[in-house]
């Protein structure tokens, strides 16, 4: 099919639910992606943080050949290998103890929640209540569009379940109010994604920090932000503060649909047979390939080369504010953003013309999510199609 039928036929048949760009994506290697006319492009959105070794790097394919040809899927009744290797190499890089498997970002947090009231039960804690952020975003199932602090997500889609109460974002004078007796938990994005490319502030992490050593647990969502993005293994070390449930989707699986709740024994221990599930939880050849991204990562170095390259892309794109209206260049490693002082939309079309991809959030903010693997030669690249757009753009 070409480029035009494909996008007709999915104007046809899709749910128009996402506002897709007027592009065909047909093929990725390494850091770009080609279009159905063949185009090349540079790709800084990375499927949305999720393709942390690029596209299609051998050693995933390699992963998935070989799991899809020995065994695809056997459900949750039985044993099986990868599940088992990929949990125990999560324990490990975090430090907690056990691991839940499901299928992507919302449903991880979905096995947070569920882990949070059992757990409070068991503490006596009726009607448990979780604190979560404004700016925050955890997914878009009923009980994470209740944890998500944008009402914007949750139009339409009320009544939402109960239990969750959201705080102004790094406001501690606000958290420490909020905090009371049914207080089970509190849930945040290390650093905020979706919501704008916002930091924790280190105030906020000592107060939770503090709140922690009260009883109430920590569940870090770092489905966006964890497994070397910001140039630390999880955002959270940055910090200082360890979770007691950490979430965990997007890049895990190298593009195949993964995600983890991981969670310390304690708490993982108020699952027991029944308690929850997932039919694809654990699906071995996205275990597979899960095993083969941390095992990349930690073979090539790539979250301190993120770190280093992350650090070299902010001080570039901080120093455009001396000729663009800039208001501010946020994040880290690269989990970048750079807030514009009017809204964004158009930059990304301005960059998609001259063969850069990026995305824009929260209206204004431009959200850089190259690749673990990004050199600077292609961030200079980058760079230099950024600067043609924003003159365009400013013009
Ligand atoms: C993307 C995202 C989610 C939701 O993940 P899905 O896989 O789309 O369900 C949850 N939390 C954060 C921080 C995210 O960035």
């Amino acid at each position: 099919m070409t480029g035009v039928q494909i996008m007709e036929m999915g104007k046809r048949y899709l749910m128009q639910n996402y506002a897709q760009l007027p592009l065909v994506i047909t093929r990725g290697q390494g850091v770009r992606v080609f279009d159905a006319e063949g185009r090349c492009y540079l790709d800084f959105v990375s499927g949305i943080a999720v393709n942390a070794l690029g596209h299609c790097h051998p050693k995933v394919v390699a992963a998935i050949q070989k799991q899809a040809e020995q065994l695809i899927h056997c459900s949750n009744l039985y044993w099986l290998e990868p599940p088992v290797v990929l949990a125990k190499e999560l324990a490990v890089l975090s430090g907690l103890d056990r691991v839940f498997f499901c299928n992507s970002g919302a449903e991880a947090n979905e096995a947070a929640i569920k882990l949070v009231r059992k757990y409070a039960y068991g503490r006596g804690i009726d009607n448990p209540e979780i604190i979560t952020f404004t700016g925050s975003f955890h997914g878009r199932t009923l009980g994470t569009l209740a944890a998500t602090g944008q009402e914007k997500f949750s139009l339409g889609f009320t009544p939402l379940p109960e239990g969750f109460r959201h705080v102004a974002f790094n406001n501690v004078a606000e958290l420490k109010k909020a905090v009371g007796p049914q207080t089970a938990a509190i849930m945040l994005e290390p650093l905020q994604g979706e919501g704008g490319v916002y930091p924790a502030t280190q105030e906020l992490m000592d107060t939770l920090k503090e709140l922690q050593e009260r009883g109430i647990l920590l569940v870090f969502d770092e489905v966006q932000c964890g497994l070397g993005r910001t140039g630390k293994v999880f955002a959270y070390e940055h910090y200082g503060v360890k979770p007691d449930i950490l979430t965990l989707a997007k890049s895990l699986g190298g593009g195949l649909p993964i995600g983890a709740a991981v969670a310390r024994e304690e708490v993982a221990a108020v699952f027991q047979p029944g308690s929850h599930g997932s039919t694809f939880g654990g699906n071995p050849v996205a275990c597979a390939a899960a095993k083969a991204v941390l095992d990349v990562i930690k073979e090539d170095g790539l979250i301190e080369q993120a770190a280093g390259n992350g650090k070299y892309m902010k001080t570039r794109l901080t120093a455009l504010q001396d000729r663009y209206p800039i208001k501010e260049v946020r994040g880290l490693g690269f989990l970048l953003g750079m807030e514009m002082d009017q809204p964004a939309g158009q930059l990304v079309s301005l960059c998609q013309e001259e063969g850069l991809l990026i995305n824009c959030t929260a209206e204004r903010v431009i959200r850089f999510l190259p690749p673990l693997i990004t050199t600077r030669e292609e961030i200079d690249e980058a760079l230099e199609i950024l600067e043609k757009a924003l003159k365009k753009f400013f013009s």
